[in-house]
């Protein structure tokens, strides 16, 4: 087995180094209660060998599974969902309505990610897309239960990052796995003020109308912690909700600044005004990392938020909304 590299978060809660694009950039989650274990989000095909891993760690096996759930199939939270159902002979797959179809057959998936990254970095970074087999995915209705060993784990949609996503509360840690509906919140970025968040608005259904709504329904669980893919835990969620609420807004109105322009290289300049208000902002919460740095920690975020909010604004523009 290769060295798995995670460590405990809270009780039962393990965060999981996926090895996406560099350390501390994406992580996965498994919940363990008694001898049963449950996946929350996958990394990417190339991540399995990892989870592998810390299941044999735990002196566990994959048949002792039971769930897999991704948070929603963007390719760093669900990529590898397809080969680790395939390890786990006795695991169901729990996602979002709108999410599920798409991992049972990934076509679009493939296409969709192979526009956004080009055909040779989606296969080098992502690997390929292995589908679900129906009969062993359930989609996951706002509100419904999962029991993992007596251990309850609630699955709601909150859309705002993408229509296709889903958190899950863990009643066990009392924490909840937010997937990107909770933002990104690099380590790095940490200072004497706590974590600095922003918000993600990946291609292509980016909402800041829902998105607010998502995050009071998940603070209604007065979630001690909150579990996030990019990256690990942050305590006391409702403390930070704030700032986040202003960076949904602060990139809708990065977006609807280049409204009237042209839009021959209009995602560019939306990308250049991105890194300008993160960068200032990150150096008000009192960031000293150089420009230089932070412009790299942030590299795959200032073009994936510049793509999606272009894309967002070609949406409003059709409906006459901008
Ligand atoms: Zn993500």
């Amino acid at each position: 087995m290769p060295t798995a590299r995670y460590q405990a978060v809270a009780d039962g809660v393990f965060c999981i180094e996926t090895g996406l694009y560099r350390d501390g950039l994406a992580a996965c989650y498994l919940i363990r209660e008694q001898d049963r274990l449950a996946f929350v989000d996958t990394g990417t095909a190339h991540t399995l060998p990892g989870l592998l891993g810390v299941i044999d760690d735990l002196g566990l096996t994959p048949a002792h599974v039971d769930y897999v759930i991704p948070t929603h199939v963007h390719l760093d939270h669900a990529g590898g969902a397809g080969v680790l159902m395939a390890a786990c002979p006795n695991a169901t797959l729990v996602a979002h309505p709108k999410g599920a179809p798409h991992l049972i057959d990934p076509s679009k998936l493939t296409a969709g990610a192979t526009a956004v990254y080009g055909e040779d970095a989606f296969a080098r970074d992502f690997g390929a897309l292995v589908a679900v087999p129906e009969s062993r995915a359930i989609a996951a209705e706002d509100g419904q239960t999962f029991d993992l060993a007596g251990r309850r784990l609630t699955f709601i949609h909150t859309p705002g990052h993408a229509n296709h996503h889903g958190c899950i509360h863990d009643a066990g840690s009392k924490g909840l796995f937010t997937g990107d509906t909770f933002g990104i919140s690099y380590r790095e970025f940490d200072t004497a003020a706590g974590p600095w968040l922003f918000a993600p608005t990946t291609p292509v259904a980016f909402d800041p109308d829902a998105w607010p709504q998502s995050l009071e329904r998940m603070l209604a669980f007065a979630p001690g912690a909150a579990f996030l893919t990019h990256y690990c835990r942050i305590d006391e969620p409702a403390r930070h909700v704030e700032r986040l609420r202003r960076s949904i807004n602060d990139m809708a109105a990065i977006a609807l600044a280049q409204a009237d322009q042209p839009q021959a290289e209009r995602k560019d300049r939306i990308k250049d005004a991105i890194t300008a208000h993160l960068l200032a902002d990150a150096r008000a919460h009192g960031c000293t990392l150089s420009d230089a740095r932070m412009t790299e920690l942030l590299a795959v975020d200032l073009e994936l938020n510049a793509q999606g909010l272009d894309v967002w604004l070609k949406r409003q523009e059709k409906r006459g909304g901008a």
